[in-house]
């Protein structure tokens, strides 16, 4: 029988890398041209269609069907332009992929023909058959209709000649169905929110956008060694494996020069991210071996979520031409670090201010630590709706694993910053501040500089960290969409400044002058938020004790985290902002706990098939080995010889049968727990079951594993090792 290890190296070792060639010329000749940009909306719409796809992006204006008949007419002749031949709706199911079902453009004619078509009507709403997406239960007692409709706030774009069209995907009794529906409200009342909050400083700023540059990390492994995986095709992760004795102890990856092979892909998913007008800018090697990392210019934040979900897909078709897979999961290899996503997140108005930059006047640092002191109260009161918004099977694997942040939600700015709010927390003010003293002596606010020392002042530690002119949220995983943390941050931010406003406008009323209000507020908030706030290094054990003795949240595992989904409060903030109502909260919680569930199941599964019929059957050939060598021994030597010779021997025979004995054990023992959380009642208490007793035979039995791939013959071991999956390239 073959080694199919060997085979995969075989095959791997003998690959040249494919190299692809750039068109000659500019990225910005090509970037965007796959798009209805607005250089191709001003070509192909009439002038006033143009205005009023611009009003419906800028003000959410509705578009009636004459328009929707006429822009439907021109986005047909331009993507036929460029050879489209299909249309679909783009959306973002709960699966958190996204879908898409392709429609041609053709109507048959009569005699025989065929004609293009593409109506406004098929545009602006379309019903796909929704029945096989999840939906928590909702579409169980209503209709199982849902249907798209049209977000022309993210462009279309053409994706192998078939013109896709982002959409929103709501059942038919109005309930979301998708990640989108949620993040553009979320985004739409962040937006108000933060306005009225800016008119208290400025009254020209009339709309605020939430911005997100994401930073993308994934592996890269040759497809004939993920093939040769069973675990890592089916699960995304190795569940077995010895730690390589070079991984990335020596920090020589990070920042590395880029392997001839991994830089050909990345050309060629940058080409292709461009014509798509994803802003892509940065690539590099990351800490552990066959790391990367692509980071865009930062967008609004429904396109940057968009782009970021359109990236992961074109990423693993372009891979494929490369025989590479992208490994996108939190935690691919146990021994080296995890991927995850930044989230680069900041607040920038209509006229052209970054909200969380301070500014030149004490006024604009006063409105600068009003964000920055709502974000930091915010993020106190809602810390763990914030972590259920990050909260997957894959993401535990990561989360407080020393490499990432913990689960423990907290917040740093720096030591000037938090110096400032000391200052302030502290301050005496004599007497009221009246409007016109804004200088920084009444204020008691200390001088601020306009730049930040972010990069001397950096803490890779903390899960949510200010860096300069935008806070980092760093605790997403890397195979999740942004929409989730999206929509929970913003609205958390959004409801907070609410708030804020209505207590600054309370003191106004009672004739407390607007900037002692805002000065007063903002000094409660100080003192009410001060245990998010965590300048040291999040990963150590005097963190998690310290804040636990804070009362922070320290929730380790998915279905702990997902709670917060359902709680009081959360459902109140959904609720009062008309984000999703308690039902689609419920039908979210119902589908995260089910694919948690699921996906614990597969490894379970994955592991109990490795241990038995792959790692048994060859521990136990080379133990025969070994005891046919034993045996013949024994004969060709004297008995003395013999005893003193085959000691070694008798041992290794001894602990592969121990540690072949403890495999069998333990999967069967997980197979009885697999089987009661199965037949739990509800996926909370099996996603508990699944966590606490399925998952707590992970770790023994890769022990067992791991260490009998140390006593085995290499030439047998039928997976393909760590050394070889890190460093073939
Ligand atoms: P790193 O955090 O790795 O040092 P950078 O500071 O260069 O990287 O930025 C990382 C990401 O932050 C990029 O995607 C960048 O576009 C984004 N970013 C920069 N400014 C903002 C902003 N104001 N709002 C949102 N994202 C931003
Ligand atoms: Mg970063």
């Amino acid at each position: 029988m073959e080694n199919i290890r060997f085979k995969a190296l075989e095959t791997t070792l003998s690959r040249k890398p494919l190299k692809f060639d750039l068109p000659t010329g500019k990225i910005s000749d090509y970037f965007g041209e796959q798009t209805f940009n607005h250089v191709s909306m001003q070509e192909f719409l009439t002038g006033e269609a143009f205005k009023q796809v611009l009003r419906s992006i800028e003000k959410g204006e509705k578009i009636d069907r004459k328009m929707a008949d006429q822009i439907a007419a021109s986005l047909k002749a331009w993507a036929m332009s460029k050879g489209a031949t299909h249309y679909t709706h783009w959306f973002h199911p709960l699966t958190g992929a996204t879908a898409e079902k392709h429609d041609a453009f053709i109507d048959p004619m009569e005699g025989g023909k065929a004609i293009e078509n593409f109506q406004g009507g098929q545009l602006i709403q379309q019903e796909p058959d929704a029945s096989s997406f999840p939906s928590g239960g909702i579409r169980n007692t209503f209709e199982a209709r849902g249907y798209t409709a049209w977000d022309p706030t993210s462009p279309a774009f053409i994706m192998d000649n078939t013109l896709c069209i982002p959409t929103i995907f709501v059942s038919y009794t109005g309930e979301a169905l998708d990640y989108k529906t949620p993040l553009l409200t979320a985004l739409d009342v962040i937006d108000k929110a933060a306005v009225a909050v800016c008119q208290l400083f400025d009254k020209d700023i009339k709309k605020v956008n939430a911005t997100l540059g994401w930073e993308q990390e994934y592996f890269l492994v040759d497809t004939a060694l993920f093939m040769a995986r069973p675990d890592l095709l089916l699960t995304g992760r190795t569940v077995f494996g010895h730690a390589s004795a070079k991984d990335q102890q020596l920090s020589d990856h990070y920042f590395g020069s880029i392997a001839q092979r991994a830089l050909e892909f990345m050309k060629e998913f940058e080409y292709e991210s461009h014509r798509l007008g994803i802003p892509l800018k940065t690539r590099h090697n990351e800490v552990a071996p066959n790391q990367f990392e692509c980071a865009p210019v930062y967008e609004e934040t429904n396109l940057a979520v968009d782009h970021n979900q359109l990236l992961m897909h074109i990423m693993q078709k372009v891979a494929r031409k490369h025989d590479m897979t992208v490994l996108l999961h939190e935690k691919p290899y146990a021994s080296v670090n995890g991927s995850g996503k930044h989230n680069n997140w900041s607040l920038a108005t209509d006229t052209g201010i970054n909200l969380f930059t301070p500014g030149k006047d004490a006024k604009s640092n006063l409105r600068f630590i009003t964000f920055l002191v709502n974000i930091l109260k915010g993020l106190d009161t809602h810390a763990d709706l914030l972590r259920a918004s990050i909260a997957s099977a894959g993401n535990d694997l990561r989360l407080g694993a020393n490499e990432a942040p913990p689960a423990i939600i907290s917040a740093f700015i720096g030591s000037q910053l938090s110096r400032t709010l000391d200052e302030i927390e502290k301050s005496k003010l004599n007497g009221k501040i009246s409007n016109k003293e804004y200088s920084e002596m009444n204020l008691n606010i200390p001088k601020i500089p306009e730049i930040l020392a972010d990069n001397t002042d950096r803490n890779r530690t903390s899960p949510f960290a200010f860096t300069g002119n935008k806070f980092e949220f760093r605790a997403v995983g890397s195979a999740d969409t942004c929409s989730n943390a999206m929509t929970a941050l913003n609205l958390i931010v959004a409801e907070q400044l609410k708030e804020f406003k209505k207590e600054v406008d309370a003191l106004i009323k009672k004739k407390t002058p607007k900037t002692e209000a805002i000065y007063q507020v903002i000094k409660k908030y100080i003192r009410e938020s001060k245990r998010i706030r965590f300048e040291g290094n999040s990963y150590s054990q005097e963190w998690i004790e310290e804040a636990e003795k804070r009362g922070l949240s320290n929730l380790g595992s998915t279905p702990e985290a997902l709670k917060a989904y359902v709680s009081e409060e959360t459902v109140k903030l959904f609720e009062d902002n008309n984000v999703l109502n308690s039902r689609e909260l419920n039908a979210r919680f119902e589908i995260k706990l089910e694919n948690y569930v699921k996906k614990i199941q597969i490894e379970s599964r994955v592991i109990g098939d490795l241990a038995k019929n792959h790692i048994i059957p060859i521990a136990v050939r080379y133990q025969n080995t070994l005891i046919e060598n034993a045996r013949g021994l024994s004969e060709v030597l004297d008995t003395k010889t013999y005893m003193k010779l085959s000691r070694n021997q008798v041992q290794t025979i001894k602990e592969i049968s121990e540690h072949i004995t403890e495999v069998k054990t333990l999967v069967d023992a997980m197979l009885e727990e697999r089987k009661k959380a199965n037949r739990m009642p509800s996926f909370e208490e099996s996603a508990g079951a699944y966590h606490e007793k399925v998952m707590a035979y992970f770790e023994p039995i890769r022990q067992h594993v791991d260490k009998l791939e140390l006593l085995v013959d290499d030439e047998l071991w039928p997976l393909p090792k760590y050394r070889e999956l890190l460093f073939i390239r």
